[in-house]
């Protein structure tokens, strides 16, 4: 039958029959628990007093919060009622926020009550929001802002259980995001009711993170970035427990949680993870509830990996995705006859490729010479279509770059296996072109971060006369080592490891490497401060 795939359905499911099932909340008072059946009410207060604020169909609420249940209940209400959720990534710079806000024409802010200074500044910058919602457990604040409301106090004026829109395509808008972009500002992706439903069944496939009623799974990566990855949306769906890590967390904040909430699924990128790793290393956790650590958003080091499976015994799930693609597009998978096949040190290299495409999509690599082979050593550029990737960039000219012929232009340079595992090596802009020889920093990185002295590492091009561009290696060492491990000791562990002409011309000890908003590297950054470094070493 025709029935219209709609987010409001994945929520109505949770208040049905996993009435009593849990959403719990880690707010700057506390722990909070809500039962989804107290979350649906809660959401359709919220969707009420909504519209009473004149939101309507099509019309676009932005939301400025960490992951807690107020955010939650705003994933549901906004599309519930036909408007369109955009959250809005709260590490981006003022101009950058200010920007996306005036290009998404949102009406209604959600704020929380930490992010109010930030949003203050900018209010008069801001062209079409007519009113603003401070999310707090206390009392609203001395503010600019105005027309401004509590969100608690439009919770108590509203009625719990006012109906979803009955009216509301599939295809409608439910969702927007905004992706930072290497020159210019934030391109923005939408995200259709019918996407994040097929993305949460997606979600709950076996073979992908089978999420289903029985886990807790708790979404580190920010509810601000791809809808925290559509976590949120099909745990409600499956009736799954979510633990949401609020405001300000730190590593200790996470083992906790996952202690004693009993976690078994998160997710997140490698530098949290990382992070970690550190804290379980210093303290005395007990995290053996973990059934899966989800990593993605960019390559996980197999050390990392390693450390997860050996010493902790938590299975370790590396996954790729975009923000155009809702995310998930890849998953590291061992097929049932490589369990026996393959050994221990096959199986890692298979768990630090990104993987096999998830079902439901369509992938092709195009190189030099049009589609590659799958040999696992050809490389080319990842192009990828399906119900849950973007078509287009939201009102802007750079759709044309990247959305071509019905596939989108990942930007990422891949190879392909004979078994179809696809392995990231570069984004397009990253790969270091040497000597006619393409070298990945992906690679290296990988080689250095497997020396037990090194915390993290990120490897850069800089120009090179001769040889066009050549890699410099930035390292961040573990605290017990610094001053201890010398460049040539690296240097020399490297040339065991990778091709001698790919052999960083240098390493950079740092304290810190610059990271982005969502905890990336910052290549670009990066490559000014190593740009500088190298001159006041030639000029000192
Ligand atoms: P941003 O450009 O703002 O970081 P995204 O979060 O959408 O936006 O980043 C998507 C990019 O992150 C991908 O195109 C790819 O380069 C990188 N990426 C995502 N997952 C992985 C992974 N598992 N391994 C390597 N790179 C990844």
């Amino acid at each position: 039958m025709n029935v219209q795939m709609t987010v409001g359905s994945l929520l109505e499911r949770a208040e049905k029959l996993y009435g009593k099932k849990q959403v719990i909340s880690r707010t700057h008072s506390g722990i909070q628990r809500f039962t989804y059946k107290e979350t649906g009410q809660r959401t359709r207060r919220l969707a009420h007093a909504l519209e009473k604020l004149g939101v309507g169909k099509g019309d676009r609420v932005g939301t400025l919060a960490w992951n807690h249940h107020r955010h939650l209940e705003a994933y549901f209400a906004v599309p519930g009622i036909g408007a369109v959720l955009h959250t809005i990534n709260i590490r981006l710079s003022p101009e950058q926020i200010s920007y996306i806000i005036n290009h998404a024409e949102d009406q209604v802010l959600l704020v929380d009550i930490d992010l109010v200074p930030l949003i203050e500044k900018i209010q008069p910058t801001l062209k079409t929001v007519h009113s603003y919602i401070i999310m707090s457990d206390d009392k609203l604040p001395d503010t600019t802002l105005s027309p401004v409301h509590s969100y608690e106090d439009l919770l108590k004026e509203s009625n719990p259980s006012h109906p979803f829109a009955a009216d509301i395509d599939e295809n409608d808008p439910a969702g927007m995001c905004y992706t930072s972009a290497t020159t210019g500002n934030p391109k923005g992706v939408v995200y259709s009711h019918r996407a994040i439903v097929l993305h949460s069944y997606a979600l709950g496939l076996a073979d992908t993170t089978a999420i289903s009623e029985k886990d807790v799974a708790m979404p580190v990566v920010p509810m601000f970035h791809v809808n925290a990855w559509g976590l949120p949306f099909a745990a409600a769906f499956f009736g799954t427990t979510q633990v949401l890590p609020g405001p300000q967390f730190t590593p200790q904040i996470l083992a906790e949680l996952i202690q004693n909430e009993k976690v078994t699924i998160t997710a997140g990128v490698p530098t949290i993870w990382l992070g970690l790793l550190n804290e379980l290393e210093r303290g005395d956790y007990d995290n053996s509830s973990l059934r899966s650590i989800l990593c993605g958003g960019s390559a996980a080091p197999k050390g990392m990996i390693t450390a997860f499976e050996e010493k902790y015994n938590i299975p370790f799930a590396h996954a790729y995705g975009m923000t155009e693609t809702t995310p998930l597009a890849l998953i590291s998978t061992i097929k049932s006859y490589q369990e026996d096949s393959l050994n221990e040190a096959e199986k890692l290299e298979l768990q630090s490729k990104q993987g096999l495409l998830v079902p439901g999509l369509e992938m092709k690599v195009i190189g030099a010479n049009g589609e590659v082979d799958w040999d696992g050593k050809e490389m080319g550029e990842l192009l990828i279509r399906g119900p849950w990737i973007a078509g287009e960039y939201y009102k802007d000219e750079r759709t044309y770059d990247a959305f071509r012929d019905g596939w989108l232009y990942t930007g990422d340079v891949v190879t392909v296996d004979d078994e179809g595992n696809v392995k990231i090596v570069d984004r397009t802009k990253d790969l270091i072109k040497s000597g006619g020889e393409w070298i990945s920093s992906v690679d290296l990185e990988n080689a250095v971060m497997s020396h037990e002295a090194v915390f993290e590492a990120c490897v850069v091009a800089i120009p090179d006369p001769r040889w066009q561009e050549r890699p410099i290696a930035c390292v961040v060492l573990k605290d017990a080592y610094k001053g201890k491990v010398t460049k040539e000791e690296l240097l020399a562990y490297l040339s065991s490891l990778v091709a001698k002409w790919s052999l960083p011309d240098d390493i950079i000890f740092m304290e810190e490497i610059p990271k982005t908003s969502v905890g990336k590297f910052l290549k670009r950054t990066l490559r000014e401060q190593v740009k500088e470094t190298l001159s006041n070493q030639m000029n000192g």
